[in-house]
Formats: structure tokens, sequence, C-alpha cells
């Protein structure tokens, strides 16, 4: 069902910080936990647990990160946090960093919204006045990605960060641990931020009345395709795709992709399925396709993505993406690949998730393996 539960323009900025500094860090911690928020990036992490890690790690200096390398193909709801509720992911941000004992945020900006950033900074800084005024300290400040998708993975993003190359590091140790500039770090998505200062004014027991046993909370969606009313929604986690669907005026839909290019993508038979984490992943993008689309272009137009965006620092990523994409380069050119030549790619595509590195490498032959799964005819 559509929410305006982190949409609500009820919202007093400082309120929630106000209220948290009248509370020990752990109490905090121990609220965020209560409310079973997961983190809206993609992954599902506890974010409360993600704080605790944090705030327990040795350190003198800790870091509050904000990804806002929003990337993702057909993503676009945290443009609209970033620059509609940017109190909201303010307020999140300095509530994480008293939480885990820090005076010191960075919003990490994809490259593509350079657009914004005069805007950004404008709202920002109003938000950090009403920080100040709150007797809290807190520096914050925004940095450009240089436009690499990889860089939304958080310890890519780290790297970045520090003026590196942006490539995944090895874990552990994990951020919480040893982040940025090796200190304990949290990285969360606007989206998550944007749900804190919620969770403390109204209780974690309110945020908890909505979604399923697993998957508590409303989510944002960006919803785009082959539809009447694309756009950005909030909706009950657990909404079945069938909802979805009816909400943005879907007429003849063949396919849908859920959680951005490398999510899945199902058919008519699954729109009775629930979007949640213990179902279809709840990325930010939910894309429609139509009957007139032909899946094997659209598989062909992600695969050549995630060919030009993989860092090529491990060899199941860099080769496995390129193989598949050459495999459906032969079907576009009329060729016909035997049963066992498919075959062989979806086992290579099974060793790429489990042998690469990163998120990235271990999720970008999902496109491939549901295409072939539902909509084999196409290819
Ligand atoms: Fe780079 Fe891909 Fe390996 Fe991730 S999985 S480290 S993007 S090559």
């Amino acid at each position: 069902m559509e929410r305006t539960v982190l949409l609500s323009k009820d919202y007093k900025t400082g309120d929630a910080l106000g209220k948290v500094l009248s509370l020990q860090p752990n109490q905090v911690i121990e609220m965020v936990k209560d409310s079973g928020l997961r983190g809206r990036g993609g992954a599902g992490f506890p974010t409360g647990l993600k704080w605790d890690l944090a705030a327990k790690a040795s350190g003198e200096k800790k870091y509050v990160i904000c990804n806002a390398d929003e990337g993702e193909p057909g993503t676009f709801k945290d443009r609209v946090l970033l620059l509609e509720h940017t109190e909201k992911l303010v307020e999140g941000m300095a509530i994480a960093a008293y939480a885990i004992g820090s005076d010191e945020g960075i919003i990490y900006l994809r490259s593509e919204y350079r657009w914004m950033l005069k805007e950004l900074q404008q709202r920002i800084e109003s938000s950090m006045n009403v920080v100040k005024q709150k007797g809290f300290t807190f520096r914050l400040e925004v940095r450009q990605n240089a436009g690499a998708y990889i860089c939304g993975e958080e310890t890519a993003l780290i790297e970045s960060l520090e003026g590196k190359r942006g490539e995944p590091r090895n874990r552990p140790p994990y951020p919480v641990e040893c982040g940025y500039l090796n200190c304990p770090t949290i990285v969360n998505n606007v989206e998550t931020f944007c749900y804190i200062p919620k969770i403390v004014n109204q209780g974690p027991d309110e945020f908890k009345r909505y979604g399923t046993e697993k998957s508590k909370g409303t989510k944002l969606f960006s919803i785009s395709g082959d539809c009447n009313k694309p756009g950005v929604y909030e909706l009950d986690l657990g909404s079945p795709v069938s909802d979805v669907l009816k909400l943005v005026d879907a007429e003849r839909t063949k396919a849908v992709q859920i959680g951005g290019a490398s999510g899945v993508t199902i058919g008519e038979k699954d729109f009775d399925k629930p979007i949640a984490f213990e179902g279809f992943p709840p990325g930010g993008s939910i894309i429609i396709f139509n009957k007139s689309r032909n899946m094997r272009h659209v598989l062909k137009n992600l695969m050549e993505f995630f060919v030009d965006e993989s860092c090529g620092q491990c060899t199941p990523c860099r080769e496995g993406n390129l193989r598949i994409l050459e495999a459906i380069d032969r079907l576009d050119s009329g060729e016909k690949l035997d049963e066992e030549y498919m075959e062989t790619l979806v086992e290579l595509a099974n060793v790429m998730k489990v042998a690469s590195k990163c998120g990235l490498g271990q999720t970008s032959a999902n496109p491939f393996l549901y295409i072939y799964e539902n909509f084999r005819e196409d290819l």
C-alpha cells in the first residue's frame, strides 16, 4: 500500500536531535535496533547493528558517511530526498554521529548530480544551523564522485574519498572497524539516514507498524518504464508486485525488474509475490517492460553497462560479464547457440556469483540468469 511515512512534510527539523541529545548514545542505538530498520541501499544490513559495531570499535576519530552515489540504472529516489528532504538527511546523520561518537560527516554525491550541488549546499547549511542551535558539534561536507558506478560499493567509496582509485577493498576488516582514513566508519544510504528522525520522533513501534516480520517499515521506489504514472512512490515493504503495477497504471506488462540492473527480472507468474528482504529484494528501482519489449535487447543493454562499470580487479567479473555480452551479440547477429553453450554460460554466471570480490560481480549476472529462466524465448 502507498504511504507517506518518510515523504510526509509533517516534520520539524531539530526535534529528533534535541530528544536524542538527552539520551545516552547506546539508548539511541537500541532505539534504531528496535525499529528493525535495515539499510535502504540494497544490501539490507541492520542499521542499528552497524552503528553498534562502530560505536564499540576503538578509535579517537570516527566518521559518518552518506552514500549519495545514486547510480543504479532506473533509480532516482535519493535525488528527491537530497533536494526536498535535506533536513531529514542532515539530522539523521547528526544523530548517527552522536550515537557512534563521531563529530564529522561526509555526503558522497554522485558525479552526475553536480547540477544540484549549489542548492544542496544551501539547504545543508540551513539544516546545520539547527544542529548548531541544539548545541551539537558536527562538521558536514559534500564530496563528489568522479563518475564510477563501483564507487557506490562502500569500500570503493572510501578508497575514492581517500583520493585513490575507486576499487573495493578486501574484507575484513569492515569499515565499522577500519574505514575512512583507517578509522571506524559507518556508511549508510541517503534514505536510511532520512528515516532516523522519524523513528526518533514517532518511536520504533510506529515504524514497525508497516512492513513484514523481516522487512519493517516503508520504502521508496523509483518506478519507471512502460507505465502511465512513473515516479517516486513510498510503499509498505512486502507489497506484491501486482499492487505496484496497479498504482502506476501499467498495462500489458511482460516483465518487471526489481532492485536495479542487478536485481531480479520476473514475469507474470510471479506478480503476486512480495517485494521485501525475504521476497524480491527491495533495491531502489523498479522498471516495467510491456509486451512490446524483447528481453534480449534489455539484457544486452544491461550487460554493456556492467562490462563498462566492472573495475577489472578480479577475473570472474572482468571476464564473466564480457563472455555473457559476447553470447548476446552472437544471438543478436542471428547465430543459434545450442543448449550446452547456454548451460555453460549459466555455470559461468553462478561462478561469478560466488567468486567475484564485490557486490557488482556477485550480482551482475542476475539479468542473464533471470531472463534466461523467465524469457528464454527472447534469447
Ligand atoms: Fe571490481 Fe567486479 Fe571484482 Fe567488484 S567484482 S572488485 S567490480 S572486478
